[in-house]
């Protein structure tokens, strides 16, 4: 069997050093809010090149509370709209409507599945303020144009980090080219804890302050509250496995990027389509972490279970798109027909840093001889 992602095996790698951690986290006495979190948010800061990082519970509150702080600040109000792909997870839009924003899906990159910047500027209306770039699968949005059409608009740019933590264009990294950028650490991410966690980074010492302030209840100071606050911690331990692990990270993006040149090499059937990493936004090999190895096919269905009945893990991202979803009823009815087909086709197949060449290969075998009903 090939599973999706190993977890247990990518951790079982470097268990010494997270038990000599969780030792130490025990033994200090102390929980939440200590030296482990302002240790590894000065590291993930200094990571992604911003001067901020304020760690939290997980990555829909790094969004929900970046949006929550520029309302605070002054910089939004209830009913601006922020500009978002309508392909991309759920929890970036739950991120926007917690928040009384109007999320104003638009199409992708058919090629990328990112952001396609000339329809972001078909949609800016007067009452646009934040455009929330996802990076998803692991690569990074053609960020030097959206920064331009950003300033040129005056509008925020948030980046969805959660799935791309080290992409990087012209070495800028993800969370280093927004006004903000949110990430997830959960465990299946790239950077990955043993449990919930997220963080905020961003170069604007006003906003870090004001997040910093909502994650604790919007208190800077004890039993002084300056927000109706929430409470949203990445604690100790947390922290500490996190600070272990990002040591290991960019050996790790190596390692995915290995197996992805594998795939990309080798799977050569006509009707699977390969993820595109040259062209307008992919134009470098740094650019994508590949946090997901992304497939076509309209056969996708029986492609799947077709892997499957060869030992073969695959996961769809994602089956139902969110403007389809009984969350977002209001919605059912639009149509947005390249969303909807990504969603019908795409298969992302087993990715991992500790994935033998052994099975990349039998991955790629069991591909190439699939057998298309049409
Ligand atoms: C995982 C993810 C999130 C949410 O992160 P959690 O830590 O699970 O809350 C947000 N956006 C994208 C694109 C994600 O993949």
């Amino acid at each position: 069997m090939i599973s999706f992602l190993d977890l247990k095996k990518i951790n079982a790698k470097i268990r010494e050093e997270l038990i000599e951690s969780c030792t130490r986290v025990i033994d200090s006495g102390w929980y939440i809010a200590g030296n482990e979190l302002s240790d590894f948010e000065k590291k993930f800061a200094e990571y992604t090149g911003s001067r901020h990082c304020i760690g939290v519970a997980n990555g829909l509150d790094a969004l929900n509370l970046t949006l929550r702080a520029w309302k605070e600040m002054g910089r939004l109000k209830e009913r601006d709209e922020v500009i978002v792909p309508a392909n991309t997870y759920i929890a970036s839009i739950l991120a926007i409507t917690e928040n009384r924003l109007v999320p104003i899906l638009v199409e992708p990159d058919p090629i990328t599945y990112n952001l396609d910047i000339p329809n972001v500027e078909a949609a800016i209306t007067r009452k646009t303020r934040v455009i929330m770039a996802v990076h998803l699968y692991g690569q990074l949005c053609e960020m030097p144009a959206m920064m331009a059409l950003a300033k040129r608009n005056r509008l925020l740019v948030l980046e969805d980090s959660a799935q791309a933590h080290g992409a990087s264009i012209d070495n800028r990294r993800a969370g280093n080219w927004g006004d903000a950028s949110g990430f997830s650490f959960y465990p299946g991410k790239n950077l990955g804890a043993l449990g919930d966690a997220g963080a905020i980074t961003t170069n604007d010492g006003e906003l870090a302050d004001t997040i910093r302030a909502l994650r604790n209840y919007g208190s800077h100071e004890k039993y002084k509250n300056l927000y109706q606050g929430v409470n949203s911690r990445l604690d100790e331990l947390q922290a500490a496995m996190l600070s272990v692990k990002l040591k290991f990270l960019d050996e790790q993006t190596k390692q995915r990027r290995n197996v992805a040149q594998m795939y990309l090499d080798g799977i050569t059937h006509p009707s699977v389509t390969l993820p595109l990493t040259v062209g307008t936004c992919a134009r470098t090999l740094e650019s994508h972490v590949w946090h997901v190895f992304v497939i076509r096919c309209k056969q996708r269905d029986e492609l799947q279970q077709y892997l499957a009945e060869q030992g073969i893990q695959t996961i769809i991202h994602y089956p139902v798109p969110v403007h389809r979803q009984q969350a977002y009823k209001d919605w059912n009815y639009e149509s947005y027909p390249l969303t909807e087909t990504i969603h019908q086709q795409v298969l992302s197949l087993p990715m991992s840093p500790v994935m033998s060449t052994q099975d990349v290969e039998a991955v790629i075998m069991a591909i190439n001889n699939f057998t298309c009903k049409e």
